[in-house]
């Protein structure tokens, strides 16, 4: 047996099999590249669901998180520590909100976000007590929680993890009116992707979050942006929202935050929001721990020049210009995406989604498919443009040969 055949049967053997990861198995990583335990090089265009903005291995976070290491890890919220407020102060700006409240994986950031939305809707806006109601799209993607998988559509998230979690009512994503038709007294937030990333990279209407965005001030309900795939530079700008010239009321963020090296995720809102919270109420022992902090603050001196976002929006132009010069040529039936970001639906002849990629990994480019016939491009925002075009070219051949 191969060293990549047995790595796998022994994952295979002693792990869940929540996952259907590809047959590689990866020892190292740098920039846009991975090795694997062969000694074989592939091109990350995946960048670990839009984690690794920054690159594998970023001399920047590594530094930052190496320095960390030496000084103080974790002290638990029981105390305050020293880089606890320059984080949050430096976050709320990027974001150019007040408050943060940070926790790790994405779905907690959700949880929270739903939390304090029911929080402020009982407090604040003076729904009647475990009436709350939450608005979210069909096609969503927010996490793995009971509470979150309880608004999913996807059958395979949804399936055998009832009872569910009352008080979301699922409306179709890009439809404005469905959102107003939806919107009683007792409705709190309206909580969205801005591009649903796991439904293929579904960009809304034009205008649609500007709209969501009117009416929810009008009606006084909250819009939460989940960014938490969509945020932190990949669409080429900040915050996905950007692009519509619409600030929500709380953002979500998570995966890019922490740059790859530490889970980081947080809402990020105003006092009058995510005030609502008091002692005991709410928390994670890891959320906003030192190292955490370290890594996000270099995360966010990063964004802050810019050139990150820059970079997105000229690759991601160059990405979309040679996609969309597939699409009607036999092979590729629709193109979607912003910035360095994009969902490609291949013609259900060539083969599902699944089979392209392992094609492609036999090339040596990694990505990841969605939905039966759709691949996900989503390369670190450092990759270098000779390596996209290289990427581009094994896509090419693949997509021939099929
Ligand atoms: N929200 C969005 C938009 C996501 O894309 C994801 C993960 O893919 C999550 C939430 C959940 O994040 P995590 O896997 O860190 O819990």
């Amino acid at each position: 047996m191969s060293r990549t055949q047995d790595a796998i049967a022994s994952a295979e053997a002693r792990s869940a099999h929540n996952y259907h990861p590809l047959p590689v198995v990866v020892s190292s990583a740098e920039g846009a590249w991975m090795t694997d335990v062969e000694g074989r090089r592939f091109l990350d265009m995946l960048a670990g669901y839009s984690a690794l903005n920054f690159g594998h291995g970023n001399r920047r976070l590594i530094e930052a998180a190496k320095a960390q290491l030496e000084r103080v890890t974790l002290t638990s919220r029981a105390f305050y520590h020293d880089r606890f407020a320059e984080f949050c102060e430096q976050l709320a700006e990027l974001c150019g909100m007040e408050m943060v409240l940070p926790m790790n994986t994405g779905a907690e950031a959700v949880e929270t976000a739903v939390k304090t939305a029911r929080k402020w809707g009982y407090r604040v806006k003076g729904v009647p007590d475990g009436m709350a109601k939450i608005i979210v799209a069909a096609g969503n993607f927010h996490g793995r929680t009971t509470t979150i998988v309880s608004f999913s559509t996807d059958p395979e998230a949804r399936a055998d993890y009832g009872p569910y979690t009352p008080g979301f009512e699922i409306v179709p994503y890009g439809d404005v009116a469905a959102i107003e038709e939806a919107m009683t007294d007792n409705t709190v937030a309206v909580l969205l992707e801005p591009i649903q990333g796991e439904a293929g990279v579904l960009v809304p209407p034009p205008g649609y979050l500007a709209r969501v965005r009117e009416l929810t001030r009008e009606r006084d309900v909250l819009f939460i942006a989940d960014e938490i795939q969509s945020g932190l530079g990949r669409t080429g700008r900040t915050f996905a929202c950007e692009h519509e010239d619409v600030v929500p009321d709380m953002y979500v963020l998570g995966k890019a935050l922490g740059g790859g090296v530490v889970p980081v995720s947080a809402v990020v809102s105003s006092t009058a929001v995510l005030g609502v919270h008091r002692p005991g109420e709410h928390g994670s022992t890891f959320g906003g721990n030192p190292l955490a902090c370290a890594v996000a603050l270099e995360v966010i001196a990063m964004l802050r020049t810019g050139e990150y976002q820059q970079r997105a929006a000229e690759l991601g132009d160059h990405l979309h210009r040679e996609l969309g010069l597939l699409v009607g040529g036999g092979a590729v039936e629709a193109v979607r995406g912003r910035g360095l970001w994009a969902g490609v639906d291949i013609v259900p002849s060539l083969g599902t989604g699944r089979q392209i990629s392992e094609q492609l990994m036999e090339r040596g480019v990694l990505v990841k498919d969605t939905h039966g016939s759709t691949i996900r491009i989503a390369p670190p925002l450092v990759i270098s443009k000779e390596d996209l075009d290289w990427g581009l070219e094994q896509l090419r051949t693949v997509l021939r040969s099929g």
